[in-house]
């Protein structure tokens, strides 16, 4: 089982796939691997460090070092584990380049989408659950300095969030969209009972 974590920053995408990860964890027996984009290997740390702390890139360069990040992760993590027959659950995956380097930065959704359909030779997860917040509540939540994304202005993140409503509104089947203004528990409440009826049992 393959799930994926989206949203905006600070919506709680870390909190809930690691407490999701455990539960599965815990009720299936299952080795659970849970991981994250961009950053999810060695390369990725160190595509990690530049995209979110170098300089100023153009959107292209942007959108092919998180593609970079994603074939080196799906390659190396995530296939890995699916085929062993492990769950996985990521913090980010691809859904997060067609929203913020094609709805936030404005290239093409469906070049980007190309892209990194490529770069994981077209893996999709099974679900995809998105944690949908208000952007400015979600940077009130932030307590690290700003990386140079979370810099990038109220429009940028409007138009990021705008993005992921309406690619999960193409494809109800893989997607869940929760409202994430509620408590933690109420959340993970709500994921473990979608997973229970989407992946059932
Ligand atoms: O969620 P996390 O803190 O790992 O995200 C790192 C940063 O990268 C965030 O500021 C997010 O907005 C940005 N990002 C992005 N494009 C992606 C993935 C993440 O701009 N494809």
């Amino acid at each position: 089982i393959f799930i994926s974590f989206e949203g905006g920053d600070g919506v709680g995408k870390s909190t809930q796939s690691r407490l999701l990860g455990e539960w599965l964890r815990e009720v299936t027996g299952r080795v659970v691997v849970w991981t994250r984009e961009p950053g999810g290997t060695d390369l990725g740390r160190v595509l990690r460090q530049e995209v979110l702390h170098g300089d100023d890139m153009d959107p292209r360069t942007e959108a092919l070092l998180y593609a970079a990040d994603r074939a080196h992760h799906v390659a190396t993590v995530v296939r890995p584990a699916l085929e062993r027959g492990d769950v996985v659950i990521t913090d980010r995956y691809l859904d997060s380049s067609v929203a913020y380097q094609a709805g936030g930065r404005s290239l093409a959704a469906d070049e980007v989408e190309r892209l990194s359909l490529w770069a994981v030779e077209d893996l999709l997860p099974h679900l995809t659950i998105l944690l949908d917040l208000d952007p400015t509540v979600g940077a009130a939540r932030l307590t690290d300095a700003p990386d140079r994304l979370e810099r990038a202005g109220d429009e940028f993140h409007l138009r990021t969030r705008q993005a992921f409503l309406d690619r999960s509104a193409q494809d109800p089947a893989r997607w869940l969209v929760l409202d994430a203004s509620g408590t933690q528990e109420d959340i993970h409440d709500a994921i473990r009972a979608a997973v229970v009826t989407r992946l059932g049992d």
